[in-house]
């Protein structure tokens, strides 16, 4: 079988893929550094606006209204809070890849949840 040579083009496309693939692991990096956990903004801002929507119908849900009697108090500053004013928290943010699941939602009261915003707890409460 003879050697294969490449052409000038196929060198051409090599070194190409070759700086393609040092692209990608650099927006690989990034993207791990950033934690978010998603390739775009289109893909993180389809992804909040589901599970804000799941949020809404959660906040309705009898799971989520046994939650805040049993619970009585804010997640964060131990505030009592009714049904009225308690707010649903994500504890791990939909902003940072969060879902809507019964175990990434916590009582919270107003002034918790905006000041939290888009941070997780150990980073809001520098833990
Ligand atoms: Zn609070």
């Amino acid at each position: 079988m003879p050697s294969r040579f490449y052409t000038k083009q196929e060198r051409k496309f090599q070194s190409h893929s070759h700086s393609h693939k040092n692209l990608h692991r650099v927006s690989m990096v990034q993207h791990l550094a950033s934690g978010t956990g998603f390739m775009d903004e289109k893909e993180r801002t389809a992804h909040y606006n589901k599970e804000k929507k799941k949020a809404q119908l959660m906040r309705k849900s009898s799971f989520w209204q046994a939650k805040v009697q049993k619970e009585g108090k804010c997640y964060y500053c131990g505030v009592s809070l009714s049904l009225k004013d308690a707010t649903l928290d994500h504890i791990l943010p939909l902003a940072r890849g969060g879902t809507t699941k019964k175990g990434n939602v916590a009582v919270a009261c107003k002034s918790c949840n905006s000041e939290k915003r888009d941070n997780t707890p150990v980073e809001w409460l520098h833990l």
